[in-house]
């Protein structure tokens, strides 16, 4: 159900009341990838809009007054709320099965937008420590600066690790479904728990997985972030992010714990989110009219543009991305040069039960391994792939490959890469659409070659 909430999504909140029985209709996540949170009117575009403006329009100052209050629903700047944003986000609040949601300029963004809005200088969050390498350093390094402490607990730690890990400061938790590279799968259910124990929300961090694989919010968890980076745009051409909330953790239950909900806004004339939004609005209205606001990192429409298209084929691609990672991970698996692998489709692989309970429908389409010699042979093996290129970049339609420890995790020490799960030789392959006996053919011959 989308709240209507004055500040946040008044376009798609509109469109979705106008078609509660369509959306009621759309119960298959691939008909809401096609069709969710856009439901254009008579004689309206069949696709988003993209509304390139800067600023909208308004017959009086009073009118005007009203926005800036919060006081009624609509749009006067791009650098807090733009139409197309939140079409597309209405999309993905839809595949998550979310309340209400926001775009943000990037992945970064949205983890920082989603920790920072309820934790403050001198609060304390829990995160999983096999997290993307991206996230390490903004809790680890730059939010330590804000003054935000954080405890890293191991993916694999038990109920009782993970409880000792709270203090009476913590505000959060955080982890990502299938972390980015390490893919290990989070127990979901666990973490919730423990974080429901402590009064504290479950952030998740569902880029790898997508909302087709896996609805963190069926499990629990509270909010889910996501790098659109990935597969939601899946063509390598929009950096981006969102942040979906389910609408369902009570802020109100310690409003002590959480006084940037509960307690007046002075910025905005004493409004009490919880009050004026809802459970169900209260955190996404509270990071668009404060965070966004403030620091503006908001998805351009062309960009959202970009993304929608990419969210109409997610459920196809995913298959595939799934099939053809598959048959890579065990065509790795049985080679003399490969050391290991690490693909929770596998079995015997550490998370491949966890990921039989949470990802029953497969995982992602990104592989870990290690080429026998380390190091040297692992970047030897990259430089004579004819078909994966050497990216930075993961989960697109073009099948890449990175070594982390020399590229997105080279701030690390070797102690803090075991801890994210990576190791030296560690090389991350994103399998993408082409066709699999060619990729497998090229890791063949580059293997052999070393
Ligand atoms: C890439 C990535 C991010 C960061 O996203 P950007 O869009 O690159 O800012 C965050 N989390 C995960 C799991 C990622 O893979």
């Amino acid at each position: 159900m989308m709240e209507k909430s004055a500040a946040r999504l008044c376009l798609a909140a509109d469109t979705e009341q106008k078609s509660q029985e369509r959306k009621s209709a759309m119960t298959g996540i691939e008909t809401r990838c096609i069709q969710g949170g856009y439901t254009p009117g008579n004689g309206e575009p069949r696709q988003i809009p993209i509304i390139q403006s800067t600023t909208f329009k308004y017959d009086t100052s009073e009118d005007m007054g009203k926005l800036f209050d919060l006081e009624a629903s609509g749009y006067f700047y791009s650098r807090l709320q733009n139409p197309t944003c939140d079409l597309v986000a209405a999309k993905i609040c839809s595949l998550e099965g979310g309340t209400a949601a926001m775009l943000t300029s990037s992945g970064q963004a949205a983890n920082f937008y989603a920790v920072f809005n309820i934790a403050n200088a001198g609060d304390h969050v829990v995160a999983c420590s096999a997290i993307y390498g991206g996230t390490y350093n903004l809790f680890a390094v730059t939010m330590k600066k804000m003054g935000i402490s954080f405890t890293f607990v191991s993916p694999d730690c038990t109920a009782e690790e993970l409880d000792a890990a709270f203090q009476p400061n913590t505000k959060a938790v955080f982890g990502e479904t299938i972390a980015n590279p390490a893919l290990c799968v989070l127990d979901i259910e666990m973490f919730a728990e423990a974080a429901h124990r402590h009064g504290v929300p479950l952030i998740v961090d569902n880029t790898f997985a997508t909302p087709v694989n896996c609805r963190p919010f069926e499990w629990g968890a509270d909010i889910v972030t996501h790098s659109t980076t990935k597969y939601m745009d899946g063509h390598g051409s929009a950096v981006g992010g969102c942040i979906v909330d389910s609408g369902r953790f009570d802020w109100t239950a310690e409003p002590d714990k959480f006084p940037g909900l509960t307690t007046p806004d002075e910025s905005y004339h004493g409004v009490v989110y919880t009050e004026r939004f809802g459970l169900g609005g209260a955190f996404i209205t509270k990071a668009t009219s404060q965070l966004m606001r403030d620091f503006g990192s908001i998805q351009s429409p062309q960009s959202a543009f970009l993304l929608n298209l990419g969210l109409e084929s997610l459920h196809v691609r995913m298959q595939r991305h799934c099939e053809n990672a598959q048959a890579v991970a065990e065509f790795l698996q049985k080679h003399e040069k490969v050391a290991w692998i690490s693909y929770c489709g596998l079995p015997g692989d550490k998370y491949y039960e966890r990921a039989r309970k949470y990802l029953p429908n497969g995982s992602c389409g990104v592989v870990s391994f290690g080429v026998r010699g380390g190091r040297k042979a692992a970047e030897a093996f990259m430089k004579a792939l004819k078909i994966a290129a050497i990216e930075t970049h993961v989960a697109d339609a073009r099948t890449c490959c990175l070594h982390p420890a020399s590229a997105t995790h080279r701030q690390m020490n070797d102690e803090e890469l075991r801890a994210a799960g990576v190791s030296p030789d560690l090389v991350r392959l994103s399998v993408g659409l082409e066709s699999k006996e060619d990729l497998i053919a090229d890791l063949d011959q580059a293997l052999r070659s070393v």
